[in-house]
């Protein structure tokens, strides 16, 4: 297959899926909308894996592990959340196969072996969580409890995408129970800012903070928090959520505790995840028509280093200087991969590691050797210069921050550049149609004026920004009186 990549401009859509299976991120598999994660896509997520699992840790969260099936009547038991999810719900009804007296050699559904009580693939864990709190909750004593588990979860969406929007998926759910709803609140908003320094500082990922209108919270939440991020083709995506979900869960649960004075109260509760779409957010944002482009922090490798040689004495000479650089970078704390196949040409290797979005690369010839340097390449600017190999670790350890703060810069400058603020519902369809990013519209605060504004232009309010520009106006649509201007998209 051939390596080069259909253009942005050509097929957006196309592009990324290219660039997904080229790079060797992920694949579809045998089962529909399911993808199986290959190890450099892998080696990405554990990398956001670890630093969130850091992030959780220093914010007093602990890791704990809950089953992957729901009781159809704890799932049942909030009401709206059930509702919610009813559509997306995969559902075991049997726990056994026989063979099938009508196909030799295949097997069937055992009719004998059918569950008393169908059990539901959770597609989020709150049901069987706030079952097991109620066991673990007594007094104030017993309180917060600030948990989070790395899950699998599986929702049986329609449309499915690579990493964007799978039916199984990767996440981290949290789940938190207070005494109060003050303590509640500032949990949710705690973790949603977790999340937006995570994609910020560590995914190059410029994102807004806001909170979600009535009509696209999460089931049983009574608040949403979210992070919005912006593609390079102009759609939004919701990137991560952080729900207060108020007394419903302890309520549906009968969760409740005594408090200081003895007197049984409900807890208060939180959630939060983010999932591998994160993937999908870092390959929209940061990548180009060569490939992959990725932010050090995230690179399985930093620096790849690929030997030019055309004898064995050469690539001997060669390798020892290589494996210095190694022992160096490597004391730095700097990941380097010395790329020494020698089943594949240079020009190979560099194809490789440019699709594969490697932010530093090395090369060194018998030139290098003669002249004491080496040729370093940017991913991110696809530039080369020559470099003296004296003092190269500092050379590459300052190049590396600057990689990552010129990939948040640039992504950030496009961000910005795309919010246009419209004040008439022409110029909101004008301006859809003319360029993409977020439109910053006032909004009458109606669930009806939003489904109509949905239905006419197809973008939703992403979110009411928590920076919300103060201020009151009249409605783009209804020209009723709004409270502030909210931010308006196209969406994955
Ligand atoms: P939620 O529990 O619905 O708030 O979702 C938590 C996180 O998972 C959000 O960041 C979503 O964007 C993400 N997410 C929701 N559905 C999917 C899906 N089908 N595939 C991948 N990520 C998803």
């Amino acid at each position: 297959m051939s390596k080069k990549l259909t253009s942005r401009a050509e097929d957006y859509s196309k592009w990324y899926n290219e660039l997904v299976v080229k790079a060797d991120l992920a694949e579809n598999s045998a089962v529909r909308g399911c993808m199986v994660i290959k190890p450099y896509g892998y080696a990405i997520w554990e990398k956001m894996q670890a630093e969130l699992d850091k992030m959780f840790k220093e914010t007093g969260h602990q890791n704990a592990y809950f089953p992957l099936f729901v009781p159809k009547s704890l799932f049942e038991a909030e009401e709206k959340n059930a509702e919610g999810f009813a559509k997306e719900c995969a559902i075991v009804t049997h726990y056994r196969l026989q063979a099938d007296p009508d196909r030799p050699g295949k097997l069937r559904v055992d009719p004998e072996a059918k569950l008393e009580e169908e059990l539901i693939v959770r597609p989020t864990s709150e049901a069987i969580i706030w079952n097991t709190y109620r066991n673990w909750i007594q007094s104030y004593r017993d309180l917060p409890i600030l948990i989070n588990q790395w899950a699998n979860v599986v929702r049986w969406e329609m449309r499915t995408r690579l990493f964007l929007r799978t039916a199984e998926f990767l996440w981290q759910e949290g789940h938190t129970a207070h005494q109060t709803k003050a303590e509640a609140m500032t949990e949710a908003r705690l973790m949603n800012n977790v999340y937006a320094t995570f994609a910020e500082n560590f995914m190059a990922i410029p994102v807004i903070q806001g909170v979600k209108t009535e009509s696209e919270r999460f089931a049983g939440a009574d608040e949403t928090f979210c992070i919005e991020a912006l593609m390079q083709d102009g759609k939004a995506l919701q990137a991560g959520t952080s729900h207060f979900l108020g007394q419903n869960f302890a309520k549906a649960f009968d969760v409740k505790f005594a408090n200081k004075e003895g007197k049984q109260e409900y807890v208060w509760a939180t959630s939060w995840g983010v999932s591998t779409r994160l993937m999908g957010a870092l390959i929209m944002t940061h990548s180009d028509d060569h490939g992959l482009v990725l932010p050090p922090s995230l690179a399985p490798n930093q620096v790849v280093i690929v030997p030019i040689y055309k004898s064995d004495e050469e690539f001997a000479a060669v390798s020892e200087v290589a494996k210095g650089i190694l022992i160096d970078l490597r004391a730095k704390g700097i990941t380097v991969k010395f790329d020494d196949r020698d089943t594949q040409r240079p020009g190979a290797k560099f194809a490789q590691h440019e699709l594969q979005g490697v932010p530093l690369r090395i090369a060194i010839g018998p030139k290098d050797l003669q002249n004491g340097t080496i040729e370093l390449a940017r991913r991110d600017t696809l530039t080369k210069t020559v470099v003296a190999l004296t003092d190269l670790t500092n050379t590459v350890e300052n190049l590396l921050k600057e990689i990552q703060e010129t990939l948040f810069k640039k992504a950030l400058d496009f961000r910005d550049s795309h919010i246009t603020e419209v004040n008439s519902f022409d110029e909101f369809k004008d301006v859809l149609e003319k360029k993409t990013g977020f439109i910053s519209a006032h909004w009458d605060g109606t669930n009806e004026t939003e489904e109509k504004i949905k239905e006419l232009t197809k973008a939703t309010i992403r979110c009411i920004p928590l920076e919300m520009k103060e201020g009151e106006g009249v409605c783009v649509y209804s020209g009723k009186p709004s409270k502030g201007r909210v931010l308006f998209a196209k969406a994955y």
